[in-house]
């Protein structure tokens, strides 16, 4: 791919109009769906309920190693009357590879008991019941709804928010400020594909500390293209081909 030398926006220009605004951010979510055709949730699970505990599971580990303990774990426990019920030192002797394996244990087991208790078991399928069970935020919630249920979601996690940052498409910081004025621009019906792109992109190119700006394939679009190496060859050392270690 080759980069561009330079941006194509003047950002010491006015602030651009919400129109353009919009059309900038519809086509950078176009070209990464063209660069990243196989971006998903990078969880694997096979129902809603092990969708939300490998989410739960995932919050300070990779989506690897979660995915490395999942067929141990719905094995033992296939569903949240199983795990609700479990012993609780079997249970942190699965997620121990996980580290913080009593807190991780903690919230499983509250997690699942409240499932019970609330839900028959199952998990729901609505935000604001989501959202209510223990360990559950929003991003949770969107990650399990968008992939689980099929309804639409914008998940910001580090990856999304810092991208939307840079993109110039929202100078908030606080997620539900960005999941707000990012779902603005754009169709609801792609919230959770643009969540996957953005996150795709994070981790691939458009890194926390060095972006690969000069490999990057929506650099024309963006008003931070120089954060990082814009000489393609330095850039091209940048680009990481899988998702999280
Ligand atoms: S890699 Fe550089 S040009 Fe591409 S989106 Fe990130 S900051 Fe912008």
């Amino acid at each position: 791919m080759s980069a561009p030398s330079r941006t194509l926006i003047d950002v010491s220009a006015p602030a651009t109009s919400r129109t353009s605004l919009v059309r900038r951010a519809r086509k950078t979510d176009r070209v990464l769906a063209q660069t990243y055709p196989d971006a998903r949730c990078e969880l694997d699970f096979d129902d809603p309920f092990q969708l939300l505990v490998v989410t739960v599971l995932s919050a300070q580990t990779t989506d690897k190693r979660v995915n490395a303990v999942r067929p141990t774990l719905f094995a033992a426990y296939p569903d949240a009357a199983a795990m609700a019920a479990a012993d609780r030192e079997t249970l942190e002797g699965i997620v121990g590879p996980l580290g913080f394996f009593r807190a991780k244990t903690e919230s499983l087991l509250k997690l699942s008991a409240a499932l019970m208790a609330d839900h028959g078991g199952q998990v729901p399928g609505r935000l604001e019941d989501l959202v209510k069970l223990p360990g559950v935020g929003r991003k949770t919630a969107n990650v399990v709804l968008g992939n689980a249920f099929g309804v639409p979601g914008i998940t910001v996690d580090t990856h999304f928010g810092r991208l939307a940052r840079r993109l110039g498409w929202t100078e908030q910081t606080d997620p539900v400020k960005v999941e707000h004025e990012v779902g603005a621009l754009f169709e609801k019906r792609d919230w959770t594909m643009l969540s996957h792109h953005l996150i795709w992109h994070g981790r691939r190119r458009c890194h926390a500390q060095k972006p690969a700006c000069g490999a990057c394939p929506v650099a024309r679009w963006c008003p931070s293209y120089g954060e990082g190496p814009t000489d393609p060859e330095v850039a091209a050392k940048l680009v990481k081909t899988e998702g999280r270690a």
